[in-house]
């Protein structure tokens, strides 16, 4: 596979108001985003044109900011009419966007103090987070790197921060021939993967980790609210690693990831069933529906 690096592609991104050439998106070495991890981002998909969920999004991004005591100085609405404009301006339908904001350079401290805040947001095409797995099913390691505590770091925020230890345990178990890594929390609960929520088909019901110590997806919620909308029962609850031994079905949910089966976790093997195979296609089917038929569908 060729991979075209991230900073010499033809195309257009936001930054701070406008769109510019995609080479000329550049920001000083001495930002305190780049040094001290200020910066939050999302990372959102767009079907058929529309971006799915994007006003949740871009809530979670303004939220995700706050958590970090900065202001992103732009309202939801107008971060949503930028995310569109950088899709159409790339002359995509299907794409990822990613919208990130950080603390600029006036400052370069621990101290964050009067710093400005930068909002910049792209898009590309990204097919398939595990490529064509995703039904077969992923291999999963399981991660020496656990989810910290919520009064050790801002686990609520979707912060760069935070993907410094997800960032680590995907590098290993991508060199080890696995697709991810699952993490435990710190209390050695099951809590999530690097960049996706875990779910389990434990005697025929749906059973997910209580979204206490990391981030409640977009996904996850919505896989839930399609869960129960084909009758299936949803139990959220504290996981723990035996719990994978019951599992007869695993997947994850996320942005990126959709919902992708998992066919191994460590020492145990799942054969992707019904209940998977059935949610993929509510899935599959609800990102494509308007934005006012999904908001309808899940609220
Ligand atoms: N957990 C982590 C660590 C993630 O990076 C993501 C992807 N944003 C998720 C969960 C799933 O979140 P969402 O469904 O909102 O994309």
């Amino acid at each position: 596979m060729t991979l075209i690096p991230f900073d010499d592609r033809d195309g257009w991104i936001w930054l701070d108001g406008s769109l510019i050439p995609w080479r000329d998106a550049k920001l000083h070495v001495l930002s305190h985003g780049l040094h001290y991890a200020s910066a939050v981002f999302e990372g959102e998909r767009a079907y058929g044109g529309n971006i799915f969920r994007l006003s949740d999004h871009s809530r979670r991004l303004v939220e995700s900011g706050r958590i970090l005591r900065f202001e992103i100085p732009y309202s939801i609405e107008a971060i949503d009419e930028a995310c569109r404009q950088v899709l159409a301006a790339n002359d995509l339908a299907e794409g990822y966007v990613r919208p990130i904001a950080w603390r600029g350079s006036e400052q370069l401290a621990v101290s964050a103090t009067g710093t400005s805040v930068h909002l910049a947001i792209a898009a590309w095409p990204w097919p398939s987070y595990f490529g064509g797995a995703r039904m077969q099913g992923i291999r999963v390691a399981q991660a020496e790197w656990r989810r910290p505590p919520p009064d050790c770091a801002p686990v609520k925020a979707k912060a760069a921060g935070l993907y410094m230890i997800g960032s680590l345990a995907k590098v290993k178990a991508e060199a080890e021939g696995y697709a991810d890594a699952l993490m435990l929390d710190w209390r050695g609960l099951v809590s999530e993967t690097t960049g996706a929520n875990i779910f389990l088909v434990i005697d025929g019901e749906l059973h997910t980790p209580d979204p206490d110590a990391f981030l409640d997806g977009i996904t996850r919620r919505s896989v839930i609210s399609l869960a129960k909308r084909n009758q299936m029962k949803v139990v959220e609850r504290q996981i723990q690693p035996s719990d994978l031994a019951r599992a007869t079905e695993v997947f994850l949910t996320g942005t990126a990831a959709e919902v992708t089966a998992v066919r191994e976790i460590g020492p145990h093997t799942y054969t992707p069933g019904r209940m998977t195979e059935t949610l993929m296609q509510a899935y599959d089917d609800l990102v494509l529906q308007s934005p006012e038929t999904v908001a309808s569908m899940i609220g």
